[in-house]
């Protein structure tokens, strides 16, 4: 407009279309959000809480994300972060394996890489909506419409990122979030930082009746992620949350010696009814990535990368889409395969490692074994690791 000025009923249209609507600003989702904000697209993002803000997680990325994160402008270079390379895998027994990590990761909390993305997601135009909900979306006349907090919005393509459990999967009435969760699928996850002084390359992971617990440095002097995962029942049975750790995580030397260590911030992240069961690819035409599409079990130590990687391929294909060389279907069909083809093998073989997790005397037989061998544990490791997937000639 020549003179300044919009009609305000133009403006309003032009305000609340776009190319891609995201809901959710994880890791997912602002990934996917930097990938699609080039000048062909506007990009709009939802996301319920507002930045920089603390979340259950292990934070220890693995190493096949680090050409990626480059990639989308995250100065990884500069920000002085631990590189991790050492595994100690303990039981209570005071067993415990050492294995050096041949791919690793690096740590990194989540308050920070979350809120750096999202400074760069706005740096190129992404429309960032904080503190908005989605509430209710609708397929029509190929295009989705999407009732948040801020208004509704009419998108070509809506990409569901919206984490583990959220009020869009009622909606959408899917089938994970429709059956009731037996007890030994329903886990529940706390996180704390914590000051210790440990090996910066070293990532731990500690075994307790009925879970398991990581830790490893993050950026910042001396502080470490500790995060572990536990059947919500144990949590209940023990009576809480405090009497979980003094009773049974505390039988395990490593954790008693480190829930001991002052904590950084008071109260713990807590997530509950965090279940691994599968889950669709695409719902309503809407694309489900990153954990919402099937969360990894956290011992894989990549459910980021898995977050990373869909953002990655999604991307591709939905530019094919809008330079008309592929259909909504063939959009459809190749995202689904593309997931299949990329996941689906560390997926299976996290869940039959966690299993063993939880069978404590088992874990002791199994440890004693890879001890023997550390071909065995090199080949165990890579099954539930991919590779870096981004290279500059992307
Ligand atoms: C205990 C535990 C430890 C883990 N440790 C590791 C680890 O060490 N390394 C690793 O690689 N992976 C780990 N993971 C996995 C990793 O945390 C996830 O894979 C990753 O967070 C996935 O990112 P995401 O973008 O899919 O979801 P999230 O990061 O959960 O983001 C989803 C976002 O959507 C928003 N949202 C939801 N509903 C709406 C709505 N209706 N409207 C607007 N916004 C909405 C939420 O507020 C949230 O910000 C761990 C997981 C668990 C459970």
């Amino acid at each position: 407009m020549g003179m300044g000025f919009s009609p305000p009923y133009l403006l309003e249209e032009t305000m609340k279309k776009a190319s891609v609507g995201i809901i959710g600003g994880g890791l997912a989702g602002l990934a996917t959000a930097i990938e699609m904000a080039t000048p062909e697209y506007e990009v709009i993002l939802w996301e319920k809480r507002s930045y920089p803000f603390h979340r259950v997680c292990g934070e220890y990325i693995s190493m096949e994300s680090w050409s990626y994160l480059k990639h989308l402008g995250v100065p990884l270079d500069e920000m002085n972060l631990p590189i991790i390379d050492q595994l100690k895998l303990s039981v209570p027994s005071a067993n415990e394996f050492n294995q050096h990590l041949s791919l690793g990761g690096f740590g990194i909390s989540r308050y920070t890489i979350d809120h750096e993305l999202a400074k760069i997601a706005k740096k190129k135009g992404v429309r960032l909506l904080e503190n908005c909900t989605v509430r209710e979306v609708t397929f029509q006349n190929d295009s989705h419409l999407v009732k948040t907090d801020e208004g509704d919005f009419q998108v070509d393509l809506l990409v569901g990122a919206q984490g583990k459990r959220s009020n869009m999967d009622k909606a959408w009435e899917r089938a994970f979030i429709q059956k009731p969760l037996k007890a030994s699928q329903n886990f529940t996850a706390v996180k704390y930082h914590i000051e210790a002084d440990l090996p910066e390359d070293l990532i731990g992971l500690h075994l307790f009746e009925g879970g398991y617990c990581g830790i490893s440095k993050v950026e910042g002097e001396k502080t470490y992620c500790m995060c572990y995962l536990t059947l919500a029942s144990s949590i209940k049975t023990a009576g809480g949350i405090a009497e979980l750790e003094e009773k049974v995580l505390s039988k395990n030397p490593y954790l008693k010696q480190y829930l001991k260590l002052p904590r950084l911030y008071e109260k713990a992240e807590v997530i509950s009814q965090v279940n691994f069961s599968s889950k669709s690819k695409v719902e309503e035409h809407a694309f489900m990535l990153g954990d919402t599409a099937g969360l990894i079990v956290p011992l894989c130590g990549n459910g980021m990368s898995m977050a990373f990687h869909a953002a990655y391929f999604w991307s591709r294909l939905a530019k094919a889409y809008f330079r008309k060389e592929i259909s909504r279907k063939e959009l459809e069909t190749a995202y689904r395969k593309e997931w299949k083809r990329s996941f689906n093998k560390r997926l299976k073989m996290g869940k039959i490692l966690q299993r063993l997790f939880y069978k404590l005397h088992w874990t002791e037989q199994a440890i004693k074994l890879l001890s023997k061998s550390k071909k065995l544990s090199s080949f165990l490791i890579k099954q539930t690791h991919g590779k870096s997937f981004y290279h500059r000639s992307d």
